[in-house]
């Protein structure tokens, strides 16, 4: 048995565990749910956001109204000072405080209008953002359950060839499979390859990359060398 046999054999079988996983990892209804959590995410973002700008609008709305109906108290109180007689010379003076009033309504009217209709419009984004929201929710429950559905088919496979793998690593270098362990969490796979020839050079059959001259002697000396561009193990047995 060579140096790498006992590695090589858990590396075929948990390449056939990959395969597994990728067609759970593939699988429409699990594609469909990643992208509903997604879209739900986004739209609970955005009811949450015009939900806080509403807050804002609304407390600044009431407090022009209050404004609004202060000057409208001012107004009357005139009428009312009118009503029981004006000195001469005070119509003058009472006249321009009636019309800066009057201008001041007519402005805080405008104003009011404008914020309501902006209001109005950011309740009605907020609006759609909770349909999508709910809408998406409903997808990525229905998805998710399809899906939950199909990875349990696959869980009788999954659980032997687990158990299959747990003997073989029973078998293995350490260091080999700790450094086999790393690369497969980065999905460089196969981790363990071999040398290969090309015709000037050798190359990590893994990424195809050129390798230094000096490979073939140093992969002799040590058994295996590590590849700078893809990490990969190349191997000599
Ligand atoms: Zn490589």
């Amino acid at each position: 048995m060579g140096k790498f046999t006992a590695m090589l054999q858990y590396q075929a079988a948990d390449a056939r565990l990959r395969k597994l996983e990728v067609e759970i990892e593939n699988h429409s209804d699990y594609v469909r749910a990643v992208k509903a959590r997604e879209l739900f995410e986004d739209a609970k973002r955005r009811a949450e956001n015009t939900e806080q700008k509403a807050d804002e609008l609304l407390k600044h709305y009431e407090k022009m109204l209050a404004v609004y109906a202060d000057g409208q108290k001012k107004l009357e109180d005139i009428e009312v000072t009118a009503a029981a007689g004006i000195a001469a010379d005070n119509v003058d003076k009472i006249r321009t405080a009636v019309s800066k009033i009057g201008d001041l309504l007519s402005r805080l009217e405008k104003e009011i209008g404008q914020l309501s209709s902006h209001l109005e419009n950011i309740l009605r984004v907020n609006d759609t953002a909770r349909k999508d929201g709910s809408k998406f929710r409903t997808i990525f429950d229905d998805s998710a359950a399809k899906y939950k559905k199909f990875k349990s088919t696959k869980t009788p496979e999954i659980d032997a060839l687990n158990k299959e793998l747990a003997a073989l690593a029973a078998g293995v270098d350490k260091r080999l499979l700790d450094h086999y362990n790393a690369l497969r969490k980065d999905k460089v796979l196969p981790a363990f390859v071999t040398l290969e020839k090309t015709e000037k050079s050798w190359s990590c059959s893994g990424c195809r990359m050129d390798l230094p001259m000096d490979t073939l002697s140093k992969l002799k000396a040590d058994g295996m060398i590590e590849c700078d561009n893809c990490r990969r193990i190349i191997y000599m047995e």
